[in-house]
């Protein structure tokens, strides 16, 4: 580790500049009335460190950090786009983060929540949405702990999952931990699930339906998806759509209309929160009129503009988490996309889409590119045929050196060297001619000067790391 990265506690007393604070001039308490004497501390030693000082400590410390609001942040299947800071002033507004979730009179929150579910209904053609889960993983167990219950109450036994290759990570994760078995659909040369396969697979009367990741993790959108869930529904299944990566679709097509039965969204992605950020997040849960009774307590209904919460539903799946879920997300989610309109949000997953395949036309010319069609948001490179045997993680690296944020890597793990690039809709021309520059001007490198690629991070604080040592032995500060 580097030494001048030094805590706040071991700078104290370097350069002892007196604070200009002026001493109390009220009257104090007696603190020997107030708490015993022995539970008082004798001595605390905090850093004699001047305001100014800790200021400059903690404004360098965020310059050594890298952020959407530092440059572009391409990292597939996160959605890492810039979104208005004015949804974190509206969210900061003392009616919405001073309210407690146990309040009587919280009339203006519940109507908040009761229009993003109208919102959202509209956007992905559902018929109810609970926003409990924190995340889109905790909504993707929420989704199958209602198909299971949906199989329960029909007294069905339906306990395997059609999975396909190309889902997300968290599919398969999140089906066994609601107690389903896995079946894995392998994907075609196109990228796509073979609907053979697929027919084939629901033949057996113990599949309660399928997860679908889509757009994909290649970035490609099913184009046979009316097809699949038809196939899915002759058989009884039920169909989940993970809808984490919703951009490229904003506007333009709708879950609901493709036939699927529930789907999750990642508000912290697509609407106005960012996403890896260490949270918090919202994965709102959408379904279907047939299951909205099986959605988690407590639901909000509106009657005569009032609004207050369902009677207890005897088919619901109980609480996946406390109160109302991430309230905050939900705010910033609502005044988004308000602030957008239809047109606005149509705009978004347009430009989205344009942006990626405008890279992805640029930098197969360099770069191997195993599904050479029209991508959606994003799309994946491979370190196949890269000189020198200049690997994915060596290029990751070197892009840090010119000052951007590397794509995702080695994921999806059906392509072999992965870099998943999603540019999202706010990064501007410029900004992607530049991220195409450093590109290139690294392939170069890899061809002509391979070591300088080897051997990346040149410029940054922390230079290239040992993975495995770093994760058995972390050294946290030196
Ligand atoms: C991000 C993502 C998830 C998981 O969402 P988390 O909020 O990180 O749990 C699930 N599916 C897809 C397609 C995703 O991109």
């Amino acid at each position: 580790m580097n030494s001048n990265i030094k805590l706040i506690f071991e700078k104290g007393n370097e350069h002892p500049i007196r604070n200009y604070i002026p001493k109390m001039d009220v009257e104090s308490v007696e603190i020997n009335e107030i708490l015993p004497i022995n539970l008082q501390r004798k001595d605390l030693p905090l850093p004699d460190i001047a305001e100014v000082e800790i200021v400059r400590h903690y404004l360098k410390l965020s310059q050594k950090n890298y952020g959407i609001d530092t440059g572009i942040y391409p990292l597939g299947s996160c959605t890492m786009k810039y979104n208005p800071k004015i949804n974190e002033v509206i969210v900061r507004l003392p009616g919405f983060s001073r309210i407690h979730p146990l309040q009587e009179d919280k009339q203006g929150a519940l109507e908040l929540i009761f229009q993003l579910s109208k919102m959202l209904e509209e956007i992905t053609g559902m018929h109810g949405f609970t926003f409990q889960p924190a995340a889109g993983a905790q909504g993707e167990l929420t989704g199958l702990l209602i198909i299971k219950k949906y199989f329960e109450g029909h007294g069905l036994k339906k306990d395997k999952i059609i999975i396909p290759d190309s889902s997300h990570g968290t599919n398969p994760a999140s089906a066994k931990m609601a107690g389903f078995s896995i079946i894995e659909l392998k994907s075609n040369k196109e990228g796509e699930i073979p609907l053979d396969h697929l027919e084939f697979a629901m033949q057996e009367g113990d599949v309660a339906g399928i997860m679908l990741t889509n757009p994909n993790t290649l970035g490609l959108f099913e184009r046979q998806i009316t097809e699949i869930t038809r196939i899915v529904h002759e058989k009884e299944g039920l169909c989940y759509y993970d809808g984490a990566n919703l951009n490229p679709m904003l506007g333009i097509c709708r879950p609901g209309d493709m036939g699927f039965d529930i789907v999750h969204l990642n508000l912290h992605k697509t609407f106005a929160t960012p996403h890896g950020g260490g949270g918090p997040g919202s994965g709102p849960v959408g379904v279907k009129q047939e299951l909205v009774a099986y959605l988690p307590e407590p639901c909000i209904v509106s009657k005569d503009n009032f609004f207050s919460f369902r009677d207890y539903s005897e088919k619901s799946i109980g609480r996946m988490k406390c109160f109302w879920g991430n309230f905050g997300v939900l705010v910033k989610a609502h005044a988004y996309i308000n602030a957008l309109g239809a047109e606005g949000l149509r705009r978004a997953g347009q430009s989205a889409v344009l942006n990626a395949n405008y890279l992805r036309i640029l930098l197969k010319e360099k770069y191997y590119l195993p599904y050479d069609r029209m991508c959606q948001h994003e799309f994946v490179l491979s370190d196949k045929n890269l000189p020198n045997e200049i690997t994915t993680e060596d290029i990751a690296k070197r892009i840090l050196d010119y000052g951007l944020h590397a794509p995702t890597i080695y994921f999806p793990l059906i392509v072999s060297g992965a870099m998943m690039i999603e540019p999202t809709e706010t990064e501007s021309k410029a900004s992607l001619d530049k991220f195409v520059e450093v590109l290139i001007k690294i392939h170069e490198e890899a061809e002509n000067n391979p070591e300088i690629v080897k051997n990346a991070p040149l410029n940054t604080l922390v230079k290239r790391l040992d993975a495995v040592l770093a994760a058995r032995k972390p050294i946290l500060h030196d």
